[in-house]
């Protein structure tokens, strides 16, 4: 997919803010933050989106999910945070790279009601 945003960030052929990377997954900052922290957490596999997974991808998914918590933590994210998947262009997904949102604030103040 030599198009997609995400994977030439992936590649690093596209500079980011990582903050995690392993054999699977990718995490950087996201370039126009809605929160004091608003991280992607990202597959390497390029899958377009939740419409477009296999059920080779359960492991994948399930072990990013796992990791939400983890990097929430280490953000200072001990008030909570949000985690977002938009699904194609009527859910505004604007990357079709699959990838969660995961965002918070520092400070005692709340995200907005959604
Ligand atoms: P989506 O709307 O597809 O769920 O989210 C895409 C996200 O990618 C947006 O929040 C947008 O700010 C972010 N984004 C777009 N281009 C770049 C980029 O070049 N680098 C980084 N780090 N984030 C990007
Ligand atoms: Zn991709």
């Amino acid at each position: 997919m030599n198009d997609c945003l995400f994977c030439k960030i992936e590649k690093g052929e596209i500079p980011s803010s990582k903050v995690y990377e392993d054999e699977d997954v990718i995490v950087f900052k996201d370039i126009a933050p809605k929160a004091d922290v608003h991280l992607l957490v990202v597959p390497r596999k390029h899958i377009i989106g939740l419409n477009d997974l296999l059920p080779e991808d359960q492991a994948l998914m399930g072990k990013m999910m796992l990791l939400l918590p983890k990097l929430a933590k280490e953000q200072g994210l001990e008030n909570g945070f949000r985690t977002i998947i938009n699904t194609g262009k009527g859910g505004g997904q604007e990357v079709f790279h699959i990838h969660i949102h995961l965002l918070g604030n520092t400070s005692k103040k709340s995200l907005p009601f959604v």
